[in-house]
């Protein structure tokens, strides 16, 4: 497989999906030196619909520095396609730990995921960035299993006035505002999303998922997910395993009324640990 870029040896498939294939690949930088990085892909079908999509993608990506950020190395074009090359997360997606962990992770993994989560999603909401797609399959992990945060496919620059049209999420994870038509989508639909995978995490299954049809339409997404979580997704069951604070949190999290559910910067502050978490993890950085 070439991919137009004589310094890039494809090496295997990483992920596969509508646009096209996720590659790990070898990247040659000079006579002796290499490194893995991975690159998305995309074949174009139809320029005029999704060139406006990719260019969105690739000027959120290229924009971000961050540790808990894939990050973006370079974009070009190729035969119809357009790859973007970015470092490559060795070590899987939050999928696979949930596939590993039917029982919830333990306590401390629980709490650094957490804590590189909404680092992150601060990271792009600080910045007007609504990732949109929020889920384990995007949460991938780094050498050291910390979580950076990747497919900025749907994601978009919030403008309060503009409404949000590029495109849907998984409707698993997608927060009910976005399932109706004439929902206002922010910061908040990351925060619905972000409640579910750590919910997740903690029980090994989405709550909506067992009353579902594998294919399930929108619709019916919605109903299950206004019973669930109307007012808010009872999380009893975390409790079994983890201390009260983690069902606190999601249950402020998982909640149909985007007004009344938590808002960022509240999450943060919800409980001393998790703050003092957090800022030891802000003076933490290395770039
Ligand atoms: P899609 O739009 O199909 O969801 P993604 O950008 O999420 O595309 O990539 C699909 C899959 O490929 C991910 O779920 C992950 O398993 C793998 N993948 C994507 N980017 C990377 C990366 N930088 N490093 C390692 N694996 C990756
Ligand atoms: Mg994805």
């Amino acid at each position: 497989m070439d991919l137009g870029d004589p310094n890039l040896r494809p090496i295997r498939v990483l992920g596969e999906g509508s646009f096209g294939r996720v590659f790990l690949c070898i990247q040659h930088e000079g006579r002796h030196q290499k490194k893995n990085v991975c690159v998305k892909r995309i074949i174009i079908k139809n320029p005029k619909a999704e060139l406006a999509l990719i260019k969105e993608e690739i000027y959120i990506i290229s924009q971000l520095r961050h540790p808990n950020i894939v990050q973006f190395i370079r974009s070009f074009n190729h035969a119809g396609t357009v790859n973007i090359v970015m470092e490559y997360a060795p070590n899987g997606t939050l999928r696979n730990v949930i596939q590993q962990n039917k029982l919830g992770v333990d306590k401390a993994r629980l709490l650094q995921y957490f804590t590189d989560m909404v680092i992150g999603l601060e990271y792009l909401h600080i910045r007007h960035v609504i990732h949109r797609d929020i889920k384990p399959e995007n949460m991938l992990l780094d050498l050291n299993n910390r979580v950076k945060i990747a497919d900025f496919g749907i994601s978009n620059v919030h403008a309060p006035s503009k409404p949000s049209q590029t495109g849907l999420g998984t409707p698993l994870y997608m927060a009910p505002e976005i399932m109706c038509t004439d929902g206002k989508i922010d910061f908040k639909s990351d925060i619905w999303s972000l409640g579910l995978v750590i919910y997740e995490l903690c029980i090994g299954r989405n709550p909506f998922a067992s009353l579902l049809r594998p294919n399930a339409s929108v619709q019916s997404v919605h109903n299950v997910v206004m019973a669930l979580s109307k007012p808010k997704l009872d999380c009893q069951l975390m409790r079994i395993r983890y201390d009260p604070i983690w069902p606190r949190i999601c249950e402020q999290m998982v909640v149909y009324e985007q007004e009344k559910r938590i808002c960022l910067p509240d999450l943060l502050s919800m409980d001393s640990f998790i703050t003092l978490t957090v800022y030891k993890q802000y003076f933490n950085y290395s770039y």
